[in-house]
């Protein structure tokens, strides 16, 4: 462990979960909120949402890193193309006016989970996404399924 990471000794990573197909505890991750996998990444609807981003994304690699101050740039292309797919797939079935894309490295980065992640954000007119955080809410796997199948039918 180096003075970079914040994850604690014995973190039970739920990013790590998701890439292995396993369940986190409810409500958070499941498999069946993963919309987009191959050798390198994982994608799926993200369990918080921001009240005007609804069906926001989440990219991982599917080794274990903690931020992007060690991610070998194999997983750094990898994701970026995902990126791309699942921003093009968001036009296609949100409909959405733009994307955004955001990845946060330590605590006062704004980083809350320890396993490298991006996160695609549908945009749309007047959203506010950087103003409202903090309304930010963990949703149901119910809640996420509708945006899953409808991205994973896109993706496949
Ligand atoms: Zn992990």
């Amino acid at each position: 462990m180096n003075s970079f990471h914040h994850a604690p000794e014995d973190y039970d990573c739920p990013f790590c979960r998701v890439a292995a197909g396993v369940p986190c505890p409810l409500p958070h991750t499941q498999p069946g909120d993963v919309i987009l996998q191959n050798e390198w990444v994982t994608a799926f609807i993200a369990s918080g949402q921001w009240p005007n981003n609804p069906g926001h994304v989440l990219i991982v690699p599917n080794v274990h890193f903690e931020n992007l101050y060690e991610l070998p740039l194999e997983y750094g292309t990898a994701i970026h193309a995902a990126s791309r797919r699942v921003a093009v797939a968001f036009k296609d079935i949100y409909g959405c006016d733009g994307v955004s894309t955001r990845q946060h490295n330590e605590p006062d980065g704004g980083q809350d989970v320890w396993h490298c992640h991006l996160h695609v954000f549908p945009r749309y007119t007047d959203d506010r996404l950087y103003d409202l955080t903090a309304q930010r809410r963990t949703t149901e796997p119910e809640e996420r399924q509708p945006y899953a199948a409808r991205l994973r039918e896109a993706l496949a």
